[in-house]
């Protein structure tokens, strides 16, 4: 791992594996705010597209309904519009890409040289009990839960004060769909990056989980 100065880091570029509804998000967010690197989510992304009515959004749009993975070479394009942003020069956390080995090699053949990856585990039945009370702000796309991250005041993202909803995504069949897609596509990441994984247990509460991301990375 790169060295801190001070309490900035020189470069650290972190990448979020597994499963949907496992905390990525909500734990990038965090960790963002303690390394001081942004948090690029690429599902985030989609839905500002989606949102803007963009020919990308178009795009993904019924992919993401369906639970299904957005073709590589849409999100491949997106990334490395959002590497070209001067806030990624000291690193980044990557939430939800790589998701296939394709964009993992991807970003290989870009010389992005990734300092860890990682793993949050979560039991499937467990995520989609916990995905139907996720909340998700319209604005800042912030996480939250209804009972295990509760918003401040019911409705109402605490960051940016947008109104949250519920995902059509977080429908229990399309989080069936999206689950059997990770252990299909995005699963053998985890022999792609098998000498950089952090394993991290996200049953327990968030500042626990964080808690213990923070010890895997040893800072
Ligand atoms: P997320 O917010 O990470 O759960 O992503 C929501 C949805 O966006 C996923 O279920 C996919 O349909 C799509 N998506 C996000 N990131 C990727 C990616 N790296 N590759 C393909 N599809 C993606």
């Amino acid at each position: 791992m790169p060295r801190p100065t001070g309490k900035v880091w020189v470069s650290l570029k972190i990448i979020m594996l597994g499963p949907p509804g496992s905390g990525k998000g909500t734990q990038a967010a965090m960790l963002k705010e303690q390394l001081g690197v942004p948090a690029i989510s690429t599902g985030a992304i989609l839905r500002s597209e989606i949102a803007a009515g963009t020919d990308i959004g178009l795009k993904a749009d019924g992919y993401i309904s369906r639970g299904e993975l957005v073709p590589d070479d849409v999100i491949i394009d997106i990334v490395e519009r959002r590497f070209l942003q001067p806030d990624c020069q000291k690193g980044f956390i990557l939430d939800g890409f790589p998701r296939t080995t394709a964009q993992a090699e991807a970003l290989d053949a870009k010389g992005v040289k990734i300092d860890a990856v990682v793993v949050l585990n979560l039991d499937d039945e467990v995520i989609v009990k916990r995905m139907s009370g996720r909340r998700i702000c319209k604005k800042c796309d912030a996480s939250f839960h209804v009972e295990k991250n509760p918003p401040k005041a019911e409705g109402i993202c605490d960051f940016c004060g947008g109104a949250l909803y519920t995902r059509v995504d977080d429908a229990p069949e399309t989080v069936r769909n999206r689950l059997d897609t990770y252990h299909k596509n995005t699963e053998p990441l985890l022999d792609y990056y098998k000498n950089l994984l952090r394993n991290v247990e996200s049953y327990g509460n968030i500042d626990d989980v964080l808690k213990s991301i923070l010890a895997a990375l040893g800072v």
